[in-house]
């Protein structure tokens, strides 16, 4: 084996060199000889090994001391002891990557920044889903069930993510702690970085046979019937949310929830205002002038309903208590009567006769219809 060069000769600096001057040094032949910008140059390889050696040296101030004062004998017990062999503790081994190189220099890369511990808790994401139901469904509350796919803890393996009747062992390039150290000569010192450890993924778990269902994730994908509380008096655009009904977390971290958007079908005469329901109700012009008793729709079925004599087309009744219960709270809305009179048409000889005798039961009176119009029943009659 050749002698080895000066450390201070390696670098091109002289013996009273500033830290600085090391670390320019370095850089400069860091770029010209690393191995990935010189592929298969095996000269610019060694003179590569060669700067990094000397620059671990240097940039150590109680290694260069040494150097200073005993040369390569004073930084590495193994020189002059007639072999070769690396004497800088795993060194010469090492996988210098350029790129590792710069995001170690300048900090911000994401290749040497450290990564959330895998291990740690992790909640599982919540999962969206949308359920339609009726209107009645909506005002009255109800139990559904939705499906949905979700993830959860692999039955086979319950979650170790090893075969049945195998096991998992602590990671061996890792020691269990999921990180592996790197240490690196830089020009701004010895830098150690850690890293998520590539065998385990940062578990610092090793699955040799891993579980052939969950293919050694520990969680599969299934679908599961869900019973869904809807409350009463939700609106369509709500959201309910089924709390650890989500995915299942990981590593002992919470479930996520089950969000479900509700859809309210439109009801084909309810509607919904607030919690007040509205609808329409068709009287014929004799029911409204004489008053009824009437049968309308509600939530809760038919009820009998006294329509008061003289109601005015286009007034609202109220009939109390009977919209929709509060969301969450006390009281109910109210079911308002819009109520729409029929004017009747295509009447038969008889009925006109009728409504002219009627008519004139009332003195001609054109019953607060403007006088100026003369399209109406009673505008033609004056004429
Ligand atoms: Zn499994
Ligand atoms: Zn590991």
């Amino acid at each position: 084996m050749a002698e080895k060069r000066d450390y201070y000769e390696v670098l091109g600096v002289d013996r009273n060199a500033t830290e600085d001057e090391i670390k320019k040094a370095y850089r400069r032949l860091a770029k010209q000889y690393h191995p990935d910008l010189n592929p298969g140059d095996k000269e610019a390889e060694a003179k590569f090994k060669e700067a990094n050696e000397a620059y671990e040296v240097l940039s150590d101030s109680e290694k260069r001391a040494k150097y200073d004062r005993f040369g390569h004998a004073g930084v590495d017990p193994n020189y002059g002891a007639g072999q070769g062999g690396s004497g800088f503790g795993g060194f010469g081994g090492f996988d210098f990557d350029l790129g590792d190189i710069f995001s170690s220099f300048f900090g911000g890369f994401g290749t040497g920044q450290r990564r959330a511990n895998p291990n740690a808790p992790q909640r599982g994401s919540d999962i969206h889903t949308t359920l339609t139901i009726s209107f009645e469904e909506a005002a009255k509350g109800c139990k559904k069930t939705v499906n949905v796919d979700r993830i959860e803890v692999c039955d086979t393996c319950s979650g170790s993510r090893a075969a049945p009747g195998t096991h998992s062992q602590t990671c061996s390039e890792c020691g269990g702690s999921g990180q592996v150290r790197i240490q690196q000569r830089t020009p701004f010192g010895m830098i150690t970085t850690m890293r998520t450890c590539s065998k385990c993924g940062g578990s610092g778990v090793f699955i040799p046979t891993p579980c052939n269902t969950c293919k050694g994730t520990g969680r599969i994908r299934r679908n599961v019937s869900i019973e869904v509380d809807v409350p009463a008096g939700i609106d369509d655009g709500q959201a309910i949310s089924s709390r650890g009904n989500g995915n299942k977390g990981l590593n002992g971290g919470p479930a996520g929830d089950l969000i479900i958007n509700i859809h309210v079908r439109p009801h084909p005469f309810f509607e919904r205002d607030g919690y007040n329901v509205w609808c329409e109700i068709t009287v014929t012009f004799v029911q409204a002038a004489l008053g009824d008793e009437l049968k309308v729709p509600t939530l809760d079925g038919k009820v009998k309903f006294k329509l008061p004599a003289g109601t005015q087309p286009g007034s609202v009744l109220k009939l109390k208590g009977k919209g929709i219960p509060h969301l969450n709270g006390r009281g109910v809305g109210d079911q308002l009567l819009r109520i729409n009179v029929e004017v009747p048409r295509n009447l038969t000889k008889r009925q006109k006769e009728i409504l002219l005798q009627f008519n004139e039961e009332m003195g001609n009176k054109p019953l607060g219809e403007p006088e100026d119009d003369k399209k109406g029943f009673f505008g033609k009659k004056k004429k």
